[in-house]
């Protein structure tokens, strides 16, 4: 048996890349049976029928799963930013670390564009997340400058870019490898209420190892599955000290004897990560009372 992993699904035929072929492979009957969907990064093991095809005979245990996209075994998300143009925006960073959080896979922070920025005077911002412990590369797709660092970071994994339009994600998969582009624009369009799912994202495998995802990820659709009370796990310097406070029903709003604003006051959490929190907390209670 060889083993691969699903690049794409295409008129119910899985493309198995294994080495440096990419096979085409059916999926044995009991599995329609059992009605087990594939998904694109599924590891798989695979025969070798007649005229170099392939038929799927097993498949191993999912490491983690993103919605939307819908993948399997993603590694991380590449939290992608324009230094400026557009100017950077804290607030819009804290949400796409949210909505990574949520996803629970590991994250990068790429800050994109260097060539424009004064970067001297971006530093505090990059030194609040790398505090927080998050890992932030720099670089310029344009000028090729920071490229070796994210290519060793995305070197055998399973890759997602996430980041707002204009960021500069297309045009760093290519500088990575020459002919790989994002699938930009609208992805998915609702077909009723949080339905989604028109095309299905492929995994586009890079030369130096590992895989990277076609289409962005995340929405900010995703936020309506947050509920009031987990938000603060997804702030890992909240999260560390929540057990702190007073009551363990605090959401640190304005509850007495919470250790979120006490260290919010004494400069141990950053006041702009703590108001992006509550900035998203109140959105998820306004949504809440709109049913
Ligand atoms: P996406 O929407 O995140 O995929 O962003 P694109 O890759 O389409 O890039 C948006 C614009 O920014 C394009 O005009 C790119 O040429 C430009 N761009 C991308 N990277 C850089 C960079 O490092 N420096 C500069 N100056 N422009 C860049
Ligand atoms: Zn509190």
């Amino acid at each position: 048996m060889q083993h691969g992993v699903i690049l794409k699904t295409y008129n119910s035929f899985y493309y198995v890349k294994t080495n440096d072929k990419v096979i085409m492979c059916t999926l044995r009957g009991r599995f329609k049976k059992e009605r087990f969907s594939l998904l694109v990064g599924d590891e798989v093991e695979y025969d070798i029928t007649e005229n170099d095809k392939g038929i799927i005979e097993k498949i191993l245990p999912r490491r983690s799963m993103l919605k939307r996209p819908m993948i399997a075994n993603i590694d991380q998300v590449i939290v992608t930013f324009a230094a400026v143009n557009p100017n950077i925006n804290a607030v819009l960073v804290d949400r796409f670390l949210v909505l990574a959080e949520m996803s629970d896979l590991d994250i990068i922070i790429c800050i994109n564009k260097t060539d424009l920025a004064d970067m001297q005077e971006l530093e505090p911002l990059l030194a609040l997340y790398r505090s927080i412990g998050y890992k932030v590369i720099t670089l310029s797709a344009k000028l090729g400058l920071g490229i070796r660092e994210l290519q060793n970071a995305l070197s055998d994994k399973i890759s997602v870019f996430a980041g707002p339009s204009g960021a500069g994600k297309s045009t760093i998969l290519n500088t990575i490898e020459a002919g790989l582009t994002l699938v930009t624009g609208e992805v998915s369009e609702k077909i009723g209420r949080g339905k989604h799912t028109t095309r299905f994202a492929e995994l586009l495998p890079l030369t130096t190892g590992g895989f990277v995802v076609d289409t962005p990820g995340f929405s900010f659709t995703e936020f309506d599955d947050v509920k009031k009370n987990d938000l603060m796990y997804y702030f890992p310097e909240i999260a560390a000290i929540v057990q702190e406070c007073k009551f363990n029903t605090c959401l640190h709003v304005k509850e007495p004897q919470c250790a979120i604003k006490q260290a919010v006051l004494e400069g141990r959490i950053n006041e702009q990560r703590y108001n992006s929190y509550i900035e998203i907390l109140s959105e998820i209670q306004e949504k809440k009372k709109g049913f």
